[in-house]
Protein backbone atom coordinates (compact mmCIF):
# COMPACT_ATOMS: atom_id res chain seq x y z
CA UNK A 1 0.00 0.00 0.00
CA UNK A 2 3.13 2.17 0.21
CA UNK A 3 2.48 3.09 -3.46
CA UNK A 4 -0.92 4.30 -3.58
CA UNK A 5 -1.80 5.70 -0.55
CA UNK A 6 -4.25 8.36 -0.39
CA UNK A 7 -3.88 11.31 -0.44
CA UNK A 8 -7.16 12.46 -0.32
CA UNK A 9 -10.45 11.55 1.31
CA UNK A 10 -13.17 10.80 -1.04
CA UNK A 11 -15.36 13.11 1.10
CA UNK A 12 -12.74 16.48 1.04
CA UNK A 13 -12.54 17.51 -1.66
CA UNK A 14 -13.55 21.44 -3.33
CA UNK A 15 -13.85 23.60 -5.61
CA UNK A 16 -10.53 25.29 -3.61
CA UNK A 17 -8.42 22.31 -4.36
CA UNK A 18 -8.61 22.33 -8.04
CA UNK A 19 -5.50 22.20 -9.51
CA UNK A 20 -4.04 19.61 -6.91
CA UNK A 21 -2.25 16.45 -7.74
CA UNK A 22 -4.22 13.61 -5.42
CA UNK A 23 -4.69 9.83 -4.79
CA UNK A 24 -7.69 8.43 -3.47
CA UNK A 25 -8.76 5.20 -2.70
CA UNK A 26 -12.06 3.76 -2.59
CA UNK A 27 -14.63 1.43 -3.89
CA UNK A 28 -16.04 1.78 -7.61
CA UNK A 29 -19.54 3.13 -6.60
CA UNK A 30 -21.04 3.51 -10.51
CA UNK A 31 -18.86 3.55 -13.78
CA UNK A 32 -20.88 4.89 -16.27
CA UNK A 33 -19.50 4.91 -19.93
CA UNK A 34 -20.38 7.99 -22.06
CA UNK A 35 -19.33 8.04 -25.48
CA UNK A 36 -15.90 6.82 -24.22
CA UNK A 37 -15.72 9.66 -21.13
CA UNK A 38 -15.61 7.15 -18.23
CA UNK A 39 -17.59 8.85 -14.90
CA UNK A 40 -16.53 6.68 -11.76
CA UNK A 41 -18.35 7.86 -8.61
CA UNK A 42 -15.44 6.97 -5.73
CA UNK A 43 -16.75 5.74 -2.38
CA UNK A 44 -14.95 5.86 1.12
CA UNK A 45 -16.65 6.25 5.04
CA UNK A 46 -16.30 9.90 3.93
CA UNK A 47 -18.22 10.43 0.75
CA UNK A 48 -18.41 10.00 -3.29
CA UNK A 49 -15.95 11.72 -5.93
CA UNK A 50 -16.40 11.63 -9.41
CA UNK A 51 -13.16 10.46 -11.00
CA UNK A 52 -12.94 11.13 -15.48
CA UNK A 53 -11.61 9.33 -17.40
CA UNK A 54 -11.43 11.63 -20.54
CA UNK A 55 -12.09 10.02 -24.19
CA UNK A 56 -8.05 11.11 -25.06
CA UNK A 57 -6.77 9.16 -22.09
CA UNK A 58 -4.20 6.64 -22.86
CA UNK A 59 -5.71 2.99 -24.24
CA UNK A 60 -4.32 1.23 -21.19
CA UNK A 61 -6.31 3.87 -19.09
CA UNK A 62 -9.15 3.58 -20.56
CA UNK A 63 -9.26 -0.47 -20.55
CA UNK A 64 -8.90 -0.15 -16.85
CA UNK A 65 -11.39 2.19 -16.94
CA UNK A 66 -13.97 -0.20 -19.02
CA UNK A 67 -13.19 -3.10 -16.55
CA UNK A 68 -14.21 -1.28 -13.12
CA UNK A 69 -17.10 -2.90 -11.95
CA UNK A 70 -19.13 -2.36 -8.53
CA UNK A 71 -17.33 -2.12 -5.54
CA UNK A 72 -13.56 -2.69 -7.06
CA UNK A 73 -11.20 -1.64 -4.55
CA UNK A 74 -9.11 1.46 -6.83
CA UNK A 75 -6.58 3.53 -6.12
CA UNK A 76 -6.94 6.58 -8.53
CA UNK A 77 -4.19 9.48 -9.38
CA UNK A 78 -4.61 12.52 -11.03
CA UNK A 79 -5.87 16.58 -10.61
CA UNK A 80 -8.56 17.55 -8.96
CA UNK A 81 -10.39 20.16 -11.35
CA UNK A 82 -13.70 22.13 -11.55
CA UNK A 83 -16.47 20.81 -13.10
CA UNK A 84 -18.55 22.61 -15.97
CA UNK A 85 -21.02 24.69 -15.02
CA UNK A 86 -23.80 22.95 -16.23
CA UNK A 87 -22.57 19.68 -14.42
CA UNK A 88 -22.06 21.09 -11.08
CA UNK A 89 -24.19 18.89 -8.45
CA UNK A 90 -25.03 20.89 -5.79
CA UNK A 91 -26.43 17.89 -3.69
CA UNK A 92 -22.89 16.19 -3.29
CA UNK A 93 -20.37 18.15 -0.80
CA UNK A 94 -17.84 17.15 -3.25
CA UNK A 95 -20.07 18.13 -6.29
CA UNK A 96 -18.16 21.25 -7.57
CA UNK A 97 -15.13 18.88 -8.54
CA UNK A 98 -14.08 15.82 -10.14
CA UNK A 99 -10.72 14.20 -10.61
CA UNK A 100 -9.23 13.88 -14.07
CA UNK A 101 -7.42 10.56 -14.03
CA UNK A 102 -3.94 10.05 -15.12
CA UNK A 103 -3.51 6.40 -13.28
CA UNK A 104 -6.26 3.88 -12.12
CA UNK A 105 -4.48 0.80 -10.35
CA UNK A 106 -7.02 -1.86 -9.42
CA UNK A 107 -6.20 -3.21 -5.91
CA UNK A 108 -8.43 -6.08 -5.15
CA UNK A 109 -11.63 -7.06 -7.70
CA UNK A 110 -15.18 -7.53 -6.37
CA UNK A 111 -17.47 -10.78 -6.91
CA UNK A 112 -20.90 -10.13 -8.50
CA UNK A 113 -22.74 -8.48 -5.53
CA UNK A 114 -25.89 -10.16 -3.53
CA UNK A 115 -27.66 -6.43 -3.68
CA UNK A 116 -26.58 -2.92 -4.64
CA UNK A 117 -25.07 -0.58 -1.77
CA UNK A 118 -27.26 2.21 -1.63
CA UNK A 119 -28.54 4.32 0.52
CA UNK A 120 -31.98 3.30 0.72
CA UNK A 121 -31.45 -0.98 0.26
CA UNK A 122 -34.57 -2.52 -1.08
CA UNK A 123 -32.93 -6.23 0.06
CA UNK A 124 -34.67 -8.26 2.40
CA UNK A 125 -33.09 -7.90 5.55
CA UNK A 126 -32.12 -11.29 5.97
CA UNK A 127 -30.31 -11.66 3.12
CA UNK A 128 -28.74 -7.49 4.24
CA UNK A 129 -27.72 -9.51 8.00
CA UNK A 130 -26.20 -12.43 5.79
CA UNK A 131 -23.88 -9.82 4.48
CA UNK A 132 -23.57 -7.30 6.52
CA UNK A 133 -20.10 -6.14 5.27
CA UNK A 134 -21.58 -4.85 2.41
CA UNK A 135 -24.99 -3.60 4.55
CA UNK A 136 -22.51 -2.05 6.20
CA UNK A 137 -21.14 0.00 3.70
CA UNK A 138 -24.06 1.71 2.46
CA UNK A 139 -24.02 5.76 3.56
CA UNK A 140 -27.16 5.36 5.67
CA UNK A 141 -25.81 2.57 8.41
CA UNK A 142 -22.65 4.40 8.25
CA UNK A 143 -24.38 7.51 9.46
CA UNK A 144 -26.52 4.85 12.37
CA UNK A 145 -23.02 3.48 13.15
CA UNK A 146 -21.63 7.08 13.18
CA UNK A 147 -24.37 8.32 15.47
CA UNK A 148 -23.91 4.91 17.67
CA UNK A 149 -20.66 6.32 18.22
CA UNK A 150 -21.30 9.82 18.89
CA UNK A 151 -23.87 9.07 21.35
CA UNK A 152 -21.53 6.47 23.45
CA UNK A 153 -18.90 9.29 23.22
CA UNK A 154 -20.80 12.13 24.43
CA UNK A 155 -22.50 9.84 27.40
CA UNK A 156 -18.77 9.30 28.51
CA UNK A 157 -18.17 12.60 28.18
CA UNK A 158 -20.86 13.89 30.01
CA UNK A 159 -20.48 11.33 32.69
CA UNK A 160 -16.61 11.43 33.24
CA UNK A 161 -17.14 15.28 33.56
CA UNK A 162 -19.48 14.43 36.62
CA UNK A 163 -17.33 12.60 38.05
CA UNK A 164 -18.44 9.43 37.00
CA UNK A 165 -15.88 6.33 37.03
CA UNK A 166 -16.54 3.57 34.20
CA UNK A 167 -15.36 0.43 35.78
CA UNK A 168 -15.84 -3.11 34.11
CA UNK A 169 -17.65 -6.04 35.61
CA UNK A 170 -17.61 -9.71 34.36
CA UNK A 171 -19.06 -11.32 31.88
CA UNK A 172 -18.26 -14.66 33.39
CA UNK A 173 -20.53 -14.69 36.57
CA UNK A 174 -22.88 -16.05 38.95
CA UNK A 175 -26.40 -15.73 37.44
CA UNK A 176 -27.82 -12.06 38.16
CA UNK A 177 -31.90 -12.25 38.87
CA UNK A 178 -33.26 -9.86 36.53
CA UNK A 179 -36.34 -11.78 35.60
CA UNK A 180 -35.35 -13.24 32.33
CA UNK A 181 -34.07 -16.60 31.53
CA UNK A 182 -29.50 -16.85 31.75
CA UNK A 183 -27.31 -17.66 29.14
CA UNK A 184 -24.59 -20.13 30.38
CA UNK A 185 -21.50 -21.08 30.08
CA UNK A 186 -19.51 -24.42 31.15
CA UNK A 187 -16.88 -24.37 33.09
CA UNK A 188 -13.91 -26.77 31.67
CA UNK A 189 -12.06 -26.47 34.75
CA UNK A 190 -14.60 -26.70 36.87
CA UNK A 191 -16.43 -29.19 35.40
CA UNK A 192 -19.89 -29.12 35.87
CA UNK A 193 -19.95 -25.95 36.92
CA UNK A 194 -21.46 -22.90 34.64
CA UNK A 195 -20.91 -19.41 34.59
CA UNK A 196 -24.09 -17.51 33.46
CA UNK A 197 -23.62 -13.96 31.35
CA UNK A 198 -24.67 -11.20 32.75
CA UNK A 199 -28.49 -10.11 32.62
CA UNK A 200 -26.73 -6.96 33.48
CA UNK A 201 -24.34 -5.73 35.80
CA UNK A 202 -26.86 -5.31 38.61
CA UNK A 203 -25.30 -6.82 41.98
CA UNK A 204 -21.73 -5.41 40.56
CA UNK A 205 -22.50 -1.77 40.47
CA UNK A 206 -24.58 -2.21 43.51
CA UNK A 207 -21.33 -3.80 45.03
CA UNK A 208 -19.38 -1.23 44.00
CA UNK A 209 -21.49 1.30 46.26
CA UNK A 210 -20.37 -0.13 48.49
CA UNK A 211 -17.26 -0.17 47.70
CA UNK A 212 -17.35 3.54 47.37
CA UNK A 213 -17.22 4.03 44.24
CA UNK A 214 -20.61 6.33 44.82
CA UNK A 215 -20.47 7.51 40.79
CA UNK A 216 -20.72 4.06 38.49
CA UNK A 217 -21.21 3.81 35.15
CA UNK A 218 -20.51 1.71 32.15
CA UNK A 219 -21.21 1.17 29.11
CA UNK A 220 -22.26 -2.39 29.36
CA UNK A 221 -23.31 -5.72 27.30
CA UNK A 222 -26.06 -7.75 28.83
CA UNK A 223 -27.23 -11.16 27.77
CA UNK A 224 -31.03 -12.74 28.42
CA UNK A 225 -31.89 -15.48 26.99
CA UNK A 226 -35.35 -14.75 26.18
CA UNK A 227 -38.13 -16.39 23.77
CA UNK A 228 -37.74 -14.00 20.12
CA UNK A 229 -40.14 -11.50 20.06
CA UNK A 230 -40.80 -8.19 18.83
CA UNK A 231 -37.37 -6.36 18.08
CA UNK A 232 -35.94 -8.41 21.61
CA UNK A 233 -31.89 -9.44 20.69
CA UNK A 234 -30.57 -12.02 22.83
CA UNK A 235 -27.73 -9.27 23.59
CA UNK A 236 -27.90 -6.03 24.02
CA UNK A 237 -26.03 -2.67 25.46
CA UNK A 238 -26.55 -0.51 28.35
CA UNK A 239 -25.75 2.67 29.84
CA UNK A 240 -25.37 1.24 33.28
CA UNK A 241 -25.29 3.98 36.26
CA UNK A 242 -25.23 4.12 40.16
CA UNK A 243 -25.00 6.40 42.54
CA UNK A 244 -25.19 6.60 46.62
CA UNK A 245 -26.46 9.03 48.28
CA UNK A 246 -29.14 9.79 45.88
CA UNK A 247 -32.80 9.80 45.74
CA UNK A 248 -34.90 9.53 42.44
CA UNK A 249 -34.38 13.32 41.85
CA UNK A 250 -30.53 13.32 41.91
CA UNK A 251 -31.30 10.33 39.61
CA UNK A 252 -33.37 11.76 37.21
CA UNK A 253 -31.85 14.77 36.87
CA UNK A 254 -28.59 13.25 35.65
CA UNK A 255 -30.32 11.38 32.94
CA UNK A 256 -32.15 14.66 31.72
CA UNK A 257 -28.58 16.60 31.35
CA UNK A 258 -26.65 13.83 29.98
CA UNK A 259 -29.45 13.51 27.27
CA UNK A 260 -29.56 16.93 26.87
CA UNK A 261 -25.82 17.03 26.19
CA UNK A 262 -26.07 14.05 23.86
CA UNK A 263 -29.07 15.29 21.97
CA UNK A 264 -27.30 18.77 21.14
CA UNK A 265 -23.85 17.62 20.89
CA UNK A 266 -24.74 14.94 18.36
CA UNK A 267 -28.50 16.53 16.68
CA UNK A 268 -28.17 20.16 17.44
CA UNK A 269 -31.56 19.17 19.15
CA UNK A 270 -32.20 21.11 22.25
CA UNK A 271 -34.50 19.17 24.69
CA UNK A 272 -36.96 20.78 27.23
CA UNK A 273 -36.40 19.58 30.79
CA UNK A 274 -37.30 18.49 33.33
CA UNK A 275 -39.53 15.48 31.75
CA UNK A 276 -42.76 15.26 32.72
CA UNK A 277 -43.47 12.92 35.69
CA UNK A 278 -46.64 10.60 34.97
CA UNK A 279 -47.68 7.80 37.57
CA UNK A 280 -47.81 4.49 36.70
CA UNK A 281 -51.93 4.50 37.29
CA UNK A 282 -52.21 7.58 35.14
CA UNK A 283 -50.48 6.58 32.35
CA UNK A 284 -52.25 3.36 32.15
CA UNK A 285 -55.72 4.92 32.94
CA UNK A 286 -55.17 8.07 29.88
CA UNK A 287 -53.07 6.31 27.45
CA UNK A 288 -53.16 2.42 27.97
CA UNK A 289 -49.57 2.18 28.14
CA UNK A 290 -46.71 2.44 31.04
CA UNK A 291 -44.55 3.61 27.72
CA UNK A 292 -46.99 6.08 26.43
CA UNK A 293 -45.97 7.93 23.01
CA UNK A 294 -47.06 11.41 23.58
CA UNK A 295 -46.42 12.96 20.47
CA UNK A 296 -50.10 12.92 20.39
CA UNK A 297 -52.91 13.23 22.74
CA UNK A 298 -55.92 11.25 21.92
CA UNK A 299 -56.72 10.17 25.77
CA UNK A 300 -58.78 7.67 26.56
CA UNK A 301 -61.33 8.43 29.08
CA UNK A 302 -63.61 6.60 31.34
CA UNK A 303 -67.09 5.53 30.45
CA UNK A 304 -68.55 4.00 33.62
CA UNK A 305 -70.59 7.16 34.45
CA UNK A 306 -72.50 6.41 31.13
CA UNK A 307 -73.34 3.14 31.71
CA UNK A 308 -75.96 2.64 34.59
CA UNK A 309 -79.33 2.48 33.16
CA UNK A 310 -78.64 1.56 29.59
CA UNK A 311 -79.80 -1.46 28.14
CA UNK A 312 -76.24 -2.41 27.09
CA UNK A 313 -76.10 -5.28 29.59
CA UNK A 314 -72.31 -6.43 28.66
CA UNK A 315 -70.97 -2.87 29.92
CA UNK A 316 -73.27 -2.76 33.31
CA UNK A 317 -72.02 -6.43 34.00
CA UNK A 318 -68.24 -5.54 33.42
CA UNK A 319 -68.41 -2.72 35.90
CA UNK A 320 -70.42 -5.03 38.47
CA UNK A 321 -67.54 -7.67 38.72
CA UNK A 322 -65.39 -5.04 39.00
CA UNK A 323 -63.99 -4.16 35.80
CA UNK A 324 -63.76 -1.11 33.39
CA UNK A 325 -65.74 0.51 30.87
CA UNK A 326 -63.36 2.65 28.42
CA UNK A 327 -63.78 4.75 25.49
CA UNK A 328 -61.46 6.62 22.67
CA UNK A 329 -62.67 9.38 20.97
CA UNK A 330 -61.31 9.49 17.52
CA UNK A 331 -61.87 12.95 15.77
CA UNK A 332 -63.10 13.07 12.69
CA UNK A 333 -63.16 9.66 11.73
CA UNK A 334 -66.81 8.75 11.42
CA UNK A 335 -66.13 7.59 7.98
CA UNK A 336 -64.00 4.62 9.26
CA UNK A 337 -65.32 1.57 7.81
CA UNK A 338 -66.99 -1.71 8.62
CA UNK A 339 -62.88 -3.06 7.71
CA UNK A 340 -61.23 -0.39 9.58
CA UNK A 341 -62.85 -0.96 12.69
CA UNK A 342 -62.44 -5.22 12.08
CA UNK A 343 -59.01 -4.08 11.88
CA UNK A 344 -58.22 -2.22 15.23
CA UNK A 345 -60.85 -4.77 16.96
CA UNK A 346 -57.68 -7.49 15.98
CA UNK A 347 -55.57 -4.97 17.66
CA UNK A 348 -57.23 -4.94 20.75
CA UNK A 349 -58.17 -8.51 20.89
CA UNK A 350 -54.17 -9.44 20.57
CA UNK A 351 -53.70 -7.28 24.03
CA UNK A 352 -57.01 -9.33 25.17
CA UNK A 353 -59.97 -7.57 25.22
CA UNK A 354 -63.16 -9.63 23.94
CA UNK A 355 -64.34 -6.90 21.58
CA UNK A 356 -63.99 -3.57 20.37
CA UNK A 357 -67.37 -1.75 20.72
CA UNK A 358 -68.41 1.41 18.80
CA UNK A 359 -70.64 4.14 17.68
CA UNK A 360 -70.51 7.26 15.63
CA UNK A 361 -71.63 10.55 15.63
CA UNK A 362 -73.18 12.29 13.45
CA UNK A 363 -74.76 16.24 13.68
CA UNK A 364 -78.29 13.99 14.71
CA UNK A 365 -77.10 12.09 17.82
CA UNK A 366 -75.09 8.99 18.07
CA UNK A 367 -75.53 6.11 15.63
CA UNK A 368 -74.46 2.59 14.42
CA UNK A 369 -72.14 0.11 16.27
CA UNK A 370 -73.65 0.16 20.44
CA UNK A 371 -75.54 3.78 19.89
CA UNK A 372 -78.98 2.18 20.01
CA UNK A 373 -78.56 1.00 23.80
CA UNK A 374 -77.49 4.87 24.30
CA UNK A 375 -79.68 7.58 22.51
CA UNK A 376 -81.35 8.39 25.53
CA UNK A 377 -78.40 10.07 27.03
CA UNK A 378 -76.29 11.06 23.78
CA UNK A 379 -75.91 14.90 24.92
CA UNK A 380 -74.38 13.73 28.15
CA UNK A 381 -71.95 11.21 26.51
CA UNK A 382 -70.63 13.56 23.91
CA UNK A 383 -70.54 16.43 26.41
CA UNK A 384 -68.61 14.23 28.59
CA UNK A 385 -66.43 12.95 26.53
CA UNK A 386 -66.09 15.95 24.32
CA UNK A 387 -67.56 13.87 21.04
CA UNK A 388 -68.00 16.21 18.27
CA UNK A 389 -70.40 15.28 14.96
CA UNK A 390 -67.95 13.28 12.92
CA UNK A 391 -66.22 11.47 15.85
CA UNK A 392 -66.26 7.83 15.90
CA UNK A 393 -65.86 6.62 19.46
CA UNK A 394 -64.16 3.20 20.23
CA UNK A 395 -64.59 1.03 23.32
CA UNK A 396 -63.47 -2.00 25.69
CA UNK A 397 -65.03 -3.00 28.55
CA UNK A 398 -62.44 -5.96 30.54
CA UNK A 399 -60.21 -5.59 33.72
CA UNK A 400 -59.10 -2.55 34.67
CA UNK A 401 -55.74 -2.83 32.85
CA UNK A 402 -56.94 -5.17 29.74
CA UNK A 403 -59.15 -2.52 28.66
CA UNK A 404 -56.28 0.44 29.12
CA UNK A 405 -54.26 -1.32 27.43
CA UNK A 406 -56.03 -3.10 24.32
CA UNK A 407 -57.58 0.28 23.99
CA UNK A 408 -54.00 1.72 24.32
CA UNK A 409 -52.70 -0.32 21.37
CA UNK A 410 -55.77 0.70 19.36
CA UNK A 411 -54.74 4.25 20.32
CA UNK A 412 -51.46 3.33 19.36
CA UNK A 413 -52.04 2.14 15.95
CA UNK A 414 -54.43 5.00 15.52
CA UNK A 415 -51.78 7.72 15.64
CA UNK A 416 -49.83 5.60 13.62
CA UNK A 417 -52.29 5.39 10.83
CA UNK A 418 -53.61 9.09 11.31
CA UNK A 419 -49.94 10.50 11.59
CA UNK A 420 -51.10 12.49 14.05
CA UNK A 421 -47.62 12.98 15.48
CA UNK A 422 -44.25 14.57 14.26
CA UNK A 423 -41.97 11.86 13.54
CA UNK A 424 -38.87 13.87 14.33
CA UNK A 425 -40.39 14.42 17.88
CA UNK A 426 -38.87 13.32 21.01
CA UNK A 427 -41.21 13.18 23.49
CA UNK A 428 -39.54 12.16 26.98
CA UNK A 429 -41.20 11.27 30.00
CA UNK A 430 -40.56 9.39 33.76
CA UNK A 431 -42.85 6.88 34.68
CA UNK A 432 -43.25 6.69 38.50
CA UNK A 433 -45.07 5.08 41.33
CA UNK A 434 -44.97 1.62 39.61
CA UNK A 435 -46.51 -1.29 42.09
CA UNK A 436 -43.26 -3.47 43.62
CA UNK A 437 -45.18 -6.54 43.17
CA UNK A 438 -46.91 -8.42 40.26
CA UNK A 439 -49.28 -11.24 40.55
CA UNK A 440 -48.27 -13.98 38.93
CA UNK A 441 -51.49 -15.87 37.94
CA UNK A 442 -50.00 -19.00 37.03
CA UNK A 443 -47.55 -19.76 39.87
CA UNK A 444 -50.21 -17.71 42.16
CA UNK A 445 -47.26 -15.92 43.84
CA UNK A 446 -46.46 -11.68 43.92
CA UNK A 447 -43.56 -11.68 42.21
CA UNK A 448 -41.00 -8.30 41.65
CA UNK A 449 -42.13 -6.01 39.03
CA UNK A 450 -39.06 -4.73 38.26
CA UNK A 451 -36.11 -6.88 40.48
CA UNK A 452 -35.85 -8.12 44.15
CA UNK A 453 -33.35 -5.24 45.34
CA UNK A 454 -36.11 -2.28 44.49
CA UNK A 455 -37.44 -0.12 48.14
CA UNK A 456 -40.55 0.36 48.44
CA UNK A 457 -41.91 3.75 49.12
CA UNK A 458 -41.75 4.71 52.49
CA UNK A 459 -45.41 4.79 53.17
CA UNK A 460 -45.84 1.43 52.55
CA UNK A 461 -42.98 0.00 54.45
CA UNK A 462 -45.15 -0.97 57.12
CA UNK A 463 -48.05 -2.61 55.03
CA UNK A 464 -45.85 -4.61 52.77
CA UNK A 465 -46.98 -7.80 53.92
CA UNK A 466 -50.61 -7.55 54.36
CA UNK A 467 -50.98 -5.66 51.01
CA UNK A 468 -48.59 -6.04 48.71
CA UNK A 469 -50.56 -5.51 45.92
CA UNK A 470 -50.92 -1.45 46.96
CA UNK A 471 -47.31 -1.27 47.69
CA UNK A 472 -45.57 1.17 45.36
CA UNK A 473 -41.81 0.93 44.45
CA UNK A 474 -39.16 3.57 44.31
CA UNK A 475 -38.48 2.80 41.21
CA UNK A 476 -39.31 4.62 37.74
CA UNK A 477 -39.05 4.35 33.90
CA UNK A 478 -37.97 6.62 31.17
CA UNK A 479 -39.91 6.42 27.92
CA UNK A 480 -39.54 8.36 24.75
CA UNK A 481 -42.01 8.28 22.01
CA UNK A 482 -43.53 4.97 22.90
CA UNK A 483 -40.35 2.99 23.60
CA UNK A 484 -38.95 2.32 27.17
CA UNK A 485 -35.79 3.81 26.88
CA UNK A 486 -34.55 2.75 30.84
CA UNK A 487 -35.76 1.31 34.21
CA UNK A 488 -34.21 2.11 37.75
CA UNK A 489 -34.84 2.17 41.23
CA UNK A 490 -33.51 3.49 44.55
CA UNK A 491 -32.30 0.32 46.19
CA UNK A 492 -32.85 -1.65 49.42
CA UNK A 493 -29.86 -1.30 51.59
CA UNK A 494 -31.62 -2.34 54.91
CA UNK A 495 -30.76 -6.61 55.18
CA UNK A 496 -33.93 -6.56 57.34
CA UNK A 497 -36.21 -5.06 54.53
CA UNK A 498 -34.17 -7.34 51.96
CA UNK A 499 -35.40 -10.15 53.68
CA UNK A 500 -39.07 -9.22 54.11
CA UNK A 501 -39.26 -8.49 50.18
CA UNK A 502 -37.51 -12.11 49.79
CA UNK A 503 -40.36 -13.38 51.45
CA UNK A 504 -43.10 -11.73 50.36
CA UNK A 505 -42.05 -12.96 46.54
CA UNK A 506 -41.78 -16.20 47.99
CA UNK A 507 -38.16 -16.51 47.37
CA UNK A 508 -36.41 -18.76 50.00
CA UNK A 509 -33.71 -17.71 52.23
CA UNK A 510 -31.21 -19.93 51.27
CA UNK A 511 -31.63 -19.43 47.61
CA UNK A 512 -30.80 -16.02 48.17
CA UNK A 513 -27.95 -17.19 49.92
CA UNK A 514 -26.75 -19.25 47.57
CA UNK A 515 -27.84 -16.95 44.47
CA UNK A 516 -26.57 -13.28 45.56
CA UNK A 517 -25.00 -14.51 49.41
CA UNK A 518 -22.33 -12.03 48.30
CA UNK A 519 -24.19 -9.25 47.64
CA UNK A 520 -26.34 -9.80 51.21
CA UNK A 521 -22.86 -10.36 52.71
CA UNK A 522 -21.56 -6.89 51.32
CA UNK A 523 -25.00 -5.00 52.46
CA UNK A 524 -23.63 -6.14 56.42
CA UNK A 525 -20.55 -4.39 56.28
CA UNK A 526 -22.55 -0.76 55.91
CA UNK A 527 -23.97 -0.68 52.73
CA UNK A 528 -24.71 3.47 51.73
CA UNK A 529 -28.18 4.10 50.17
CA UNK A 530 -28.12 4.27 46.33
CA UNK A 531 -29.52 4.29 43.42
CA UNK A 532 -29.64 3.69 40.04
CA UNK A 533 -30.81 3.36 36.23
CA UNK A 534 -29.49 1.83 32.93
CA UNK A 535 -30.32 3.40 29.65
CA UNK A 536 -30.67 1.36 26.79
CA UNK A 537 -28.12 2.48 24.40
CA UNK A 538 -29.89 0.05 21.05
CA UNK A 539 -33.37 1.62 22.21
CA UNK A 540 -31.58 5.53 22.50
CA UNK A 541 -29.95 5.43 19.19
CA UNK A 542 -32.89 3.90 17.43
CA UNK A 543 -35.16 6.59 18.47
CA UNK A 544 -32.30 9.29 17.72
CA UNK A 545 -31.64 7.94 14.10
CA UNK A 546 -35.53 7.85 13.74
CA UNK A 547 -35.67 3.99 12.68
CA UNK A 548 -37.96 1.51 14.59
CA UNK A 549 -35.83 -1.75 15.08
CA UNK A 550 -32.64 -2.13 16.58
CA UNK A 551 -31.16 -3.86 14.37
CA UNK A 552 -30.44 -0.84 12.35
CA UNK A 553 -28.06 0.40 15.10
CA UNK A 554 -26.20 -2.53 15.85
CA UNK A 555 -23.33 -3.33 13.87
CA UNK A 556 -23.58 -7.49 14.12
CA UNK A 557 -27.35 -7.85 15.04
CA UNK A 558 -28.98 -11.20 15.14
CA UNK A 559 -32.51 -11.53 13.04
CA UNK A 560 -35.90 -12.41 14.61
CA UNK A 561 -35.27 -15.67 16.04
CA UNK A 562 -31.82 -14.80 17.45
CA UNK A 563 -29.66 -16.05 14.88
CA UNK A 564 -26.58 -13.91 12.93
CA UNK A 565 -26.78 -15.19 9.38
CA UNK A 566 -23.15 -14.22 8.50
CA UNK A 567 -21.66 -16.44 11.10
CA UNK A 568 -24.67 -18.34 11.18
CA UNK A 569 -24.62 -18.42 15.01
CA UNK A 570 -25.47 -20.47 17.50
CA UNK A 571 -24.30 -23.76 15.89
CA UNK A 572 -22.92 -26.82 17.14
CA UNK A 573 -19.60 -27.58 17.97
CA UNK A 574 -17.46 -30.24 17.84
CA UNK A 575 -17.82 -33.18 19.98
CA UNK A 576 -14.56 -33.29 21.32
CA UNK A 577 -15.21 -29.63 23.17
CA UNK A 578 -18.47 -31.04 24.72
CA UNK A 579 -16.82 -33.78 25.61
CA UNK A 580 -14.12 -32.06 27.21
CA UNK A 581 -16.71 -30.17 29.12
CA UNK A 582 -18.53 -33.21 30.23
CA UNK A 583 -21.90 -32.06 28.60
CA UNK A 584 -24.23 -34.53 26.16
CA UNK A 585 -27.05 -33.09 24.20
CA UNK A 586 -30.16 -34.82 24.69
CA UNK A 587 -32.12 -35.11 21.39
CA UNK A 588 -35.49 -34.15 22.21
CA UNK A 589 -36.91 -33.47 18.50
CA UNK A 590 -37.78 -30.10 19.59
N1 LIG B 1 -30.47 -3.60 36.07
C1 LIG B 1 -31.69 -2.93 35.70
C2 LIG B 1 -32.14 -3.41 34.34
O1 LIG B 1 -31.36 -3.95 33.59
C3 LIG B 1 -31.54 -1.46 35.62
C4 LIG B 1 -31.35 -0.84 36.95
O2 LIG B 1 -32.16 -1.07 37.86
O3 LIG B 1 -30.41 -0.06 37.07
O4 LIG B 1 -33.29 -3.22 33.98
Amino acid sequence: MEQHRRTATCGELRGTDAGRSVTLNGWVHRNRDHGGVHFINLRDRYGVTQVVIDDDAPKELAAIAASLKFEYVIAVEGVVRNRPADMVNDQMPTGQVEIAATAVHVLTASETLPFMIDDKSDAREELRLKHRYLDLRSFSMQRKIRLRHDVSYRIREYLNGQGFLEIETPTLIRSTPEGARDFLVPSRIQRGSFYALPQSPQLYKQILMVSGFDRYFQIAHCFRDEDARGDRQPEHTQIDIEMSFVGKDDVFALIEAMLTHVFDTTLGKSLSTPFPRIAYDDAMDRYGSDKPDLRFELPIQDFAPYVAGSEFKVFASTLDSGGSVKALVVAGSADYSRKQITDLEEVAKTYGAKGLAWMKVTPDGLDGGIAKFFTDRSDAICAGLGAKPGDLILFVADTWKTACTALGAVRSRIGRDQELFDPSDFRFAWIIDFPLFEWNDDEQRWEASHHMFTMPQERFIDSMESDPGAVKGDLYDLVCNGVELASGSIRIHDPAIQRRIFSIVGFPEEEAQQRFGFLLEAFRYGAPPHGGIAPGLDRLVMLMAGESTIREVIAFPKNTVGVNPMDESPAAVDPAQLAELGIAIVDDQR
